[in-house]
């Protein structure tokens, strides 16, 4: 069961806390024109919400049904290529 999380920080406890991104290791920031942050956590790690992706596709991720992430190890991957993944590492048995 992959648990994911969309935090919205108030600007405070963002500077107070500094998250970075696990992907693009950026400070996760308020976008423009807002005091709020939007990050993503998921597999104890913290993502913006654009490099919430698969790695394969980069298709985005969320908590829709057919945009869940399916984790590999610590590699993200939407579930059509962490079956693809699964079946070629079966293949190569
Ligand atoms: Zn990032
Ligand atoms: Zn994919």
């Amino acid at each position: 069961m992959h648990l994911t999380y969309l935090y919205h920080d108030d600007y405070l406890s963002n500077m107070t806390y500094g998250p970075r991104c696990d992907k693009c290791s950026n400070p996760i920031c308020p976008e423009d024109g807002s005091n709020e942050t939007v990050r993503i956590i998921s597999m104890g790690k913290t993502f913006h919400v654009q490099c919430y992706q698969c790695q394969d596709c980069s298709l985005q991720l969320n908590d829709e049904l057919d945009r869940r992430c399916y984790p590999l190890g610590d590699i993200l991957l939407c579930q059509a290529c962490c079956r693809r993944r699964l079946a070629s590492v079966n293949n190569n048995l």
